[in-house]
């Protein structure tokens, strides 16, 4: 071809032969993310607060794998869901051709893992877990394929005073982190016995309404009718909302626990709603369900949600044991972190500028010292003229620059400009750099 000994004007101005040889950049798949560093504070401070939160009611850490064996999650949350239908990430184990899945939710595997390792068998069990789920949606705002959940449960306790524990706590995590506007719904979905008449009446009520069903509550009318209320499609919402509640018709104790419930959460001063809607979306809950909602993210407006699953346990092979848990949706809290104007305090507090070989090594131990002090420094790498790097010093936020010259490190000498502050410039010698930091730090945090 011509091209080949006689290269086209075009392709001889294009890239060196480097850069054509260089393969296509790869992607992150599709609805899964990355936090890049200046997002990851803000995710940070919400686990802190969360882990210090549970912590302060007794709830500890348990860590259970991302993959587990697919009847899990077919069991746990029910055949005939939106999870279990259509959004699960299943696939064979190439040895053993046995069918595994990346876990859509927590529950499942800490009730497992309850199981295996006969958790509550002397006492119940305060216990959370935190990381990534699996579910194959439709990507958009506050909805991902690859998301995050802080999850809690508490394994044998038969409430409702824990019922109400996890939803205090809550509240007083949303207090913590200086956000509002976040209301609780709460409703009671009852008992197996009043459930199959509920489900009964369900199914005589949509089935005057079966010319408005789409494919899946077609299938769904027999199989699930309670998933049908749950369904966003808008030509059936007057349908769902006239629909028999099972909240009028509760059996005497379910309707006991669920008053206990009120009554507790008035006690606490926590503000609710009961949403006689309110279903969720896996099929392990029964009595209490609840879910915080709010305005300020669109359609995505869940930020956490749980209740009581008293039959799963047996459910999945175990002995019977009450529980109630619920998962917070981490991408969400930070959504509305970012639009309260919650902003961690995670930058660095000095940033050392040094230039000249012995600087260099004088800024190493004096940073150091520092870090022994408990403080976070950074200190320059890669060179550059004091200017470069004064300018890199006010880009890492930090709230002081030390800065060594030659001069100052045979005197043994630091000089300390604030960033972030009208003060004057002073020279210290090393050992009087973290007390003075500390102090202007509290001058400059009070202004
Ligand atoms: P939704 O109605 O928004 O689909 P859900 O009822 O399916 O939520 P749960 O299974 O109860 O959600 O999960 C608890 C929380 O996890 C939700 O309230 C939400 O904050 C978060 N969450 C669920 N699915 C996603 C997702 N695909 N992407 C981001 N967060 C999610
Ligand atoms: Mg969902």
């Amino acid at each position: 071809m011509i091209a080949q000994t006689k290269p086209s004007p075009q392709a001889a101005a294009a890239a060196p032969a480097a850069r054509e040889r260089r393969p296509a950049a790869i992607q992150a798949v599709r609805g899964m993310n990355d936090v890049l560093p200046d997002e990851a504070g803000l995710w940070e401070h919400f686990e802190d607060a969360a882990r210090e939160v549970f912590g302060q009611y007794g709830y500890r850490n348990l860590r259970v794998p991302v993959v587990e064996a697919t009847p899990l999650f077919v069991r746990a949350i029910g055949q005939v869901t939106d999870v279990v239908e259509h959004e699960m990430y299943t696939f064979d184990d190439r040895l053993n051709g046995e069918s595994l899945t990346l876990r859509p939710e927590a529950t499942a595997g800490i009730v497992r893992a309850a199981i295996e390792h006969n958790l509550t068998y002397e006492r119940p069990q305060r216990v959370w877990t935190a990381g990534p789920m699996f579910r194959h949606e439709r990507p958009q705002k506050g909805r991902y394929r690859q998301f995050h959940q802080f999850d809690v449960e508490a394994l044998g306790f038969a409430g409702p005073d824990v019922d109400a524990e996890q939803i205090v706590m809550l509240a007083r995590l949303w207090r913590r982190l200086g956000l509002d506007g976040i209301r609780l719904e709460i409703n009671s979905i009852g008992d197996p016995d009043e459930r199959r008449a509920h489900r009964a009446a369900l199914i005589a009520h949509f089935e005057r309404h079966r010319e408005l069903f789409n494919e899946d509550e077609q299938r769904r009318l027999y199989a699930n009718p309670l998933r049908i209320l749950d369904s966003k499609n808008p030509a059936l919402q007057p349908a769902i909302a006239a629909a028999p509640r099972l909240v009028d018709s509760l059996s005497d104790p379910a309707r006991t626990h669920f008053d206990g419930l009120q009554q507790l959460l008035a006690g606490h001063g926590v503000a609710f709603t009961i949403n006689p809607r309110l279903v969720r979306g896996l099929d392990y809950y029964n009595r209490t369900v609840f879910e915080w909602v709010t305005e300020r993210l669109g359609a995505q407006g869940t930020v956490a949600g749980g209740g009581r699953y008293d039959g799963l346990f047996e459910q999945l092979g175990g002995k019977p044991t009450p529980a109630c848990g619920f998962a917070i949706g981490c991408e969400r809290m930070v959504l509305l972190m970012q639009d309260s104007g919650v902003v961690p305090a995670a930058v660095p507090e000095a940033y050392i500028v040094h230039v000249g070989e012995q600087a260099g090594k004088f800024a190493a131990t004096v940073a150091e010292n520092l870090r022994d002090a408990g403080l976070s420094v950074v200190v320059n790498a890669g060179g550059g003229s004091f200017k470069t790097q004064m300018k890199r010093a006010d880009a890492s936020g930090a709230r002081f620059a030390l800065i060594v010259g030659e001069d100052e490190a045979a005197a043994n000498r630091v000089a300390v400009k604030p960033l972030r502050s009208a003060g004057e410039q002073v020279t210290l010698a090393p050992g009087e750099l973290a007390a003075r930091l500390a102090a202007q730090g509290e001058d400059s945090g009070a202004r």
